[in-house]
């Protein structure tokens, strides 16, 4: 008799990601109807290629869902007295429902002042310390503004009823912008979870334990297939750009699409996953079009949940 392994469930991030959107059009749409419009203003100081791109990416986003924004692009040379009055003309503003700054910031500038000086009910970004605070708490989420990457992970799980009541989870990783929220997310959602770290010893035995995996290093290719038990959920956190043929071979072998476009661009991306890990999977986020097709349909979320949340 012949055993067939079934197939990993791709979890597809775009497609949630175009779900997340068409909800929040609706709503957008519906409080327009109620006399208002979910606004949303961002921060960029300087000149950063990176989050230049970003910011129009998100800017591109509002437009397309009937959200207002405006821009806000300081010189790299602003102060943090000089940024801290623009953030309190934003607080002033009533048709400002969300401020964010995009990070990083320049060297000279105190960004965790500025991020705690933005007030809480317009933090979309779910990184002051209030907020962090209300999620500790355990304070539903459909109530606070949370990090929108990790309530990106949740909102994967949930809409492809993977369970996690129950279910042990094994964050690796312990920002504040990812480890550490989803950690506390994953337990308020009666998760049992491991948070681990660059000073965690036996890994590998650990991460064998569990349903879940969440994997947000910023090392390419880091959880291997030994790593993983066969059918686990893996959600990988992790963008980190290839650009060796070495690379390429070690984590895409025989991939006839990758190789080319790898040829075209001279570089791939991988997370923090082997992808040859994901054959073992039971469910997990491909890099990309996983967990990074979220984070922007999470902050339009947390735009029109301000908006909604300041309204009562
Ligand atoms: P950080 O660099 O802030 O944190 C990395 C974490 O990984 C740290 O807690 C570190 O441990 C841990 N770590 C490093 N080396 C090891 C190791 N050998 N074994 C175990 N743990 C280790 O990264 P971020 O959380 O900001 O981002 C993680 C990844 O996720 C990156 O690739 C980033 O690009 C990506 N990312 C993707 C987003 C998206 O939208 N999809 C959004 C945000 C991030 P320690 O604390 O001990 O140093």
């Amino acid at each position: 008799m012949t055993s067939t392994v079934p197939s990993p469930l791709v979890l597809d991030g775009i497609v949630i990601a175009a779900q997340i959107k068409s909800e929040l059009a609706a709503e957008v749409a519906a409080a327009r109807d109620r006399g208002y419009v979910p606004g949303l203003a961002v921060i960029l100081v300087g000149e950063v290629p990176a989050s230049q791109i970003y910011v129009r990416s998100k800017v591109k986003t509002c437009a397309e869902l009937g959200i207002y924004s405006e821009m806000h692009t300081p010189d790299a040379s602003a102060t943090t007295e000089e940024l801290l009055a623009l953030v309190a003309s934003l607080n002033a503003r009533e048709e400002i429902d969300g401020i964010l700054i995009q990070l990083p910031l320049p060297a000279h500038v105190d960004t965790a002042r500025l991020l705690e000086a933005i007030d809480p009910a317009k933090d979309v970004d779910g990184f002051h310390p209030i907020n962090a605070g209300r999620l500790l708490n355990g304070t539903p989420m459909e109530k606070i503004l949370a990090p929108c990457t990790p309530a990106g992970i949740m909102e994967v799980l949930r809409r492809s009823k993977i369970p996690v009541r129950g279910q042990r989870a094994v964050v690796i990783g312990r920002s504040n912008i990812v480890g550490k929220p989803i950690a506390v997310m994953l337990v308020n959602a009666s998760a049992t979870v491991t948070v681990c770290h660059s000073q965690t010893r036996g890994l590998a035995e650990i991460t064998r334990e569990a349903d879940i995996v969440v994997a947000a290093i910023g090392r390419a290719g880091f959880v291997t297939a030994e790593m993983v038990r066969p059918g686990a959920t893996i959600i990988d956190v992790g963008i980190n750009r290839i650009t060796t043929a070495e690379e390429l071979e070690q984590f895409f072998p025989g991939d006839a699409a990758r190789h080319a476009g790898f040829a075209k661009r001279g570089s791939t991306l991988v997370g923090d996953v082997d992808p040859a890990a994901f054959a073992l999977a039971g469910a997990y986020t491909p890099v990309p079009g996983g967990v990074g097709a979220l984070t922007i349909a999470m902050l339009m979320s947390n735009t029109v949940k301000a908006a909604r949340l300041r309204r009562g």
